[in-house]
């Protein structure tokens, strides 16, 4: 192995992501008085959190009647009932205070008439526990992850926080006792490696919708963060639920918000029926992500698709009139025109359901400490060792995220870790030494890596994994597909043995870096095919037609997997918390789902 030089960094706490809620935790981190490093891959305002359109869920009730006890019971039911209660609990509480902090750091939210925060309807968003609908999300027109991202940006230089930008974040490195004590990177732009200490390590890394081969979310979402916690030997949480966006533009993939549906767009198939009122009758277009994409599924393979294939739906938004687009969704005017060649004032956009959200990751408390099971219904936190966004599974999701309700856990758990993390570590307390040993394991792979000289590249290895993800492990799955998906993603994952880097430079653009997210990639992609498998139900975003309805007396249930270095699977399982933090709300038993 070459002799590589690594340069040492100290700081209280790493966090490895500057997307919205890296961001938010690197600030807070920074405020609380803890020296914080923010180490990112792409520049901090790039994150994939700078594409989220429709808006962010809180009860503010600034357009009608609202209370965080009915967006409690919202996500609930939105997650089909696996969503632990205690942390859904905390999240639509402090969803309030959290919304106006952000104001207040310089949000530009949309307003109403009289200068409050503008809301509008998100599927999913009730009054009176499913009576009414409410206008819960709050919105900066159709950019509000940029505006969020570029606030929380300019908040963390104002503090004094560092970040370490084009870093590419290779591993975690433990001590012997178990102990995540920091993180070895590569600096992209000097090509150096890195050996970062801290405290405590926050894992902020996105999602894995790369493991697909059409997805809304930017191509650096490679779950590097999910993969490394594989790596370790950790368990992963509810890898089968992956949320498929109804309204992804048809062909391109990229999103159209659920916000168009939300100011009065709808669904209509080929014989112009808005077909979501046979679905969903009182929701109808606004029922939940999971529901709407079922029924576009099911109306495209009953032959009422549009277009000469009949292979998708339109999305109509013509008679909301050129003002109201104009101001409220003038980028989704933008994408329509650009990626569908479509004038959104006279004609509808061609929409496919298009994967867009992982509701599994990481597994953590509300308090973002990453948590593993011990015994029954017992779980042990991982010392130094935090994850928070998209990354993680906290669970508020469960089965089914509820649009808008991501960049709210982004932003309540992002500043839940900064006050975990203000209680346990004092700063700058000195940091024991560790052998030079403990980065064999990481530097081994990588030199490893870098060095592969199989036969495959790796970007043919890339797209048989995206494909058979997007056959095998789509919106509707079988016993028969999942089997056979299974066996073609092992085989995948055995033919990386294989790859071959033709660029080893350790600069970003390089097939070296792609390689390591392909790395990333192909165990989640494993845990995400077999967790399927293995549940036997349909709930949320898992629909199998072989078992088309919920068990609640076997599987209401969070699945842990892990997956070994041959890329095999093993499971274990974890009750869902059906308890809450205070006595302000109760316990929401499970019910069947309808919209
Ligand atoms: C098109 C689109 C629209 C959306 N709209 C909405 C919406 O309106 N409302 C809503 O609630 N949700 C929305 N979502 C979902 C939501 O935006 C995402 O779930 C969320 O932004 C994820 O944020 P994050 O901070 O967890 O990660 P990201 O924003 O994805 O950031 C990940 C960060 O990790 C860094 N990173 C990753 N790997 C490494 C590594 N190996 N080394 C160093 N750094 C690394 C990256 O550089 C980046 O800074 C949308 C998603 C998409 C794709």
């Amino acid at each position: 192995m070459e002799a590589y030089k690594i340069q040492q960094h100290k700081y209280d706490v790493i966090v490895v992501g500057a997307g919205g809620a890296g961001l938010r935790a690197t600030f807070g981190l920074a405020e609380k008085g803890l020296k914080a490093a923010c180490i990112t891959k792409v520049f901090p305002t790039r994150s994939h959190t700078v594409a989220a359109q429709g808006g962010v869920a809180a009860a503010l009730g600034n357009m009608g009647e609202d209370d965080w006890r009915f967006h409690f019971y919202d996500t609930i039911k939105g997650s089909d009932w696996l969503g632990d209660q205690d942390a859904i609990e905390y999240m639509c509480r402090e969803a309030i205070p959290a919304i106006y902090e952000l104001e207040h750091y310089g949000v530009p939210f949309s307003r109403t008439d009289d200068g409050r925060i503008y809301q509008r309807p998100f599927g999913g968003m009730t009054t009176h526990y499913g009576k009414g609908t409410a206008q819960r999300t709050c919105a900066a027109a159709d950019r509000t992850g940029h505006a969020i991202l570029h606030t929380l940006y300019q908040q963390a230089l104002a503090h004094d926080a560092t970040f370490f930008i084009e870093y590419f974040v290779i591993d975690l490195i433990f001590d012997e006792e178990g102990v995540c004590r920091g993180v070895l990177a590569l600096d992209m732009n000097e090509g150096t490696l890195h050996f970062f200490r801290g405290q405590a390590v926050v894992l902020a890394t996105g999602g894995y919708g790369r493991a697909y081969f059409s997805a809304t979310s930017a191509h650096t979402c490679t779950g590097d963060g999910g993969g490394m916690v594989l790596r370790s030997g950790l368990a992963l949480q509810d890898m089968e639920f992956v949320q498929f966006h109804p309204t992804g533009i048809y062909g391109a993939g990229v999103l159209i918000t659920e916000g168009v549906r939300g100011e009065g767009g709808y669904l209509t198939n080929s014989k112009g029926e808005r077909f979501m009122e046979r679905y969903a009758p009182s929701a109808k277009d606004l029922a939940s992500r999971d529901v709407v994409s079922r029924a576009i599924t099911l109306e495209v393979r009953e032959g009422r698709g549009v277009g000469e294939q009949k292979d998708h739906v339109h999305l109509n938004l013509m008679h909301l009139g050129a003002e109201v687009i104009h101001e409220r969704l003038p980028g989704i005017a933008e994408s329509a025109r650009i990626f569908a060649g479509v004038d959104v004032t006279k004609e509808p956009i061609p929409v496919l359901p298009t994967v867009h959200y992982n509701m599994g990751g990481i597994p953590t408390n509300y308090h973002g400490e990453v948590v593993q099971k011990k015994g029954d219904d017992v779980d042990s936190v991982i010392p130094g060792l935090f994850a928070i966004g998209e990354a993680a599974c906290v669970s508020v999701h469960g089965a089914n995220r509820l649009g808008s309700n991501s960049l709210l856990d982004l932003v309540v758990f992002g500043r839940a870790v900064a006050h975990r993390c203000a209680e346990l570590i004092k700063p700058g307390s000195s940091q024991k030494d560790l052998p030079a040993s403990v980065l064999d394991k990481a530097l081994s792979r990588f030199d490893a890596l870098r060095n592969a000289n199989g036969s495959t590249p790796t970007a043919q290895i890339r797209m048989d994994m995206q494909r058979t993800m997007q056959k095998d492990a789509a919106v509707f799955r079988t016993g028969e597909t999942l089997q056979e998906g299974s066996k073609k993603i092992g085989d995948v994952y055995d033919s990386f043995k294989d790859v071959k880097v033709s660029d080893r430079s350790m600069v970003w653009n390089s097939d070296l870096i792609e390689t390591l997210e392909l790395s990333n990639l192909l165990p989640q992609a494993v845990a995400t095919m077999q967790s399927a498998e293995q549940r036997h139900e349909s709930r949320g975003a898992h629909a199998r037609e072989d078992f088309p309805d919920r068990d609640d007396h076997e599987w209401m249930k969070h699945t842990l997997v892990k997956v070994d270095d041959n890329g095999k699977s093993s499971f274990d399982f974890r009750p869902v918390h059906m308890y809450t933090l205070t006595k302000d709300v109760e316990v929401v038993p499970p019910k069947k789902r309808v919209y």
